[in-house]
């Protein structure tokens, strides 16, 4: 018996990538295209996302007939019912854009869904990487900023109006930082790579003492790599403040494990190229903090495995998920 076979769709600020991914979340073609977002609006964009989508086809030796569904996943606000992505801050001029059904379209009127990004990508370590077999994940994305997804016995959150699992909000510091979103104290104003050496910058040219003052003399970024090399030649700032971040991410965790108690919380996104650096510090700061009531209950907390891959490893799920369930 043949296989049935998805396209993915994931479509970011930056590039737009494609798969094709087969009914057991083999990848059977990658492809990967500049969006181009300051370039051509929708109409451009969404017919780059089509040949895009073609050209993984293609790359995978099947035509469109071959395709079940296509999963698009894309950066919110969004509504996942009609299809439509509202007013993304990383795709200028877009708004209330029928994404779903002009993808449809270009493919001569085929299944398509449309899924937030950050859940897909949740969707894709659940169906395929470190959650599999699992009942539940809620996925933590640690990069520019904080993104999150939350799959539940085999279903995604959404929440009532489709902005569930906006885990980067989530407030760990009452009256703490500025959010860019507006709120005090969320998690990304903390726990974002960007927030990290926002802090480590400020912290340092308002006179703390640290090895990490060469790198900014020089005019060069602060990252993840850089505060956890400085904590290892042993600059106690560079130690102080990424074990801050891990404590702030153990936060977030446990707050999840409070909501929903999944089985696995895992995280994902550039922080975690640090591994052990990570992992390790989050589970410390975890296990220190829960309350004494739920020992050995609470949710595992896991690096994410299928890096880059997860969005359009999941948006190719999403649509397979959303045609065999209907669209609840
Ligand atoms: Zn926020």
């Amino acid at each position: 018996m043949s296989k049935k076979y998805y396209l993915g769709i994931d479509l970011g600020g930056t590039n737009i990538k494609t798969g094709v991914v087969d009914e057991d979340a083999k990848v059977l073609s990658k492809y990967s295209t500049p969006t181009l977002a300051e370039d051509g609006g929708p109409k451009g964009i969404l017919t780059r996302m089509g040949q895009a989508g073609e050209a993984a086809i293609k790359q995978a030796g099947l035509n469109i007939d071959d395709i079940v569904a296509i999963g698009v996943g894309a950066p919110g606000a969004l509504s996942h019912k009609d299809g439509i992505i509202i007013a993304p801050p990383n795709l200028p001029g877009w708004k209330n854009v029928p994404v779903r059904d002009a993808i449809s379209e270009y493919f001569n009127g085929k299944f398509t869904t449309l899924e937030n990004d950050a859940n897909a990508a949740a969707w894709g370590e659940y169906w395929a990487g470190v959650g599999k077999g699992t009942d539940s994940l809620v996925m933590l994305t640690l990069g520019t900023g904080v993104g999150g997804g939350i799959v539940y016995g085999g279903r995604f959150v959404r929440g009532y109006r489709d902005v569930a699992a906006e885990l980067g909000h989530m407030i760990v510091e009452p009256r703490g930082r500025l959010c860019a979103c507006g709120q005090h104290g969320c998690l990304e104003a903390y726990a974002s790579a960007s927030n990290a050496a926002r802090i480590a910058v400020e912290k340092i040219t308002g006179g703390t003492q640290s090895s990490m003052r060469a790198v900014i003399e020089k005019g060069q970024p602060i990252t993840t790599e850089v505060i956890v090399q400085h904590m290892h030649q042993g600059d106690q700032f560079a130690y102080d403040l990424w074990h801050e971040t891990c404590r702030y991410i153990a936060i977030g965790c446990l707050n999840l494990n409070h909501t929903v108690n999944p089985q696995v919380i895992a995280l994902a996104g550039g922080m975690v190229n640090a591994g052990q650096h990570l992992l390790n510090p989050v589970r410390m700061y975890y296990n220190d903090l829960q309350g004494n009531i739920f020992g050995g209950l609470c949710s595992e907390i896991v690096l994410a495995k299928l890096g880059s891959d997860a969005g359009l490893v999941g948006a190719a799920g999403a649509a397979k998920i959303t045609l065999e369930l209907g669209d609840w």
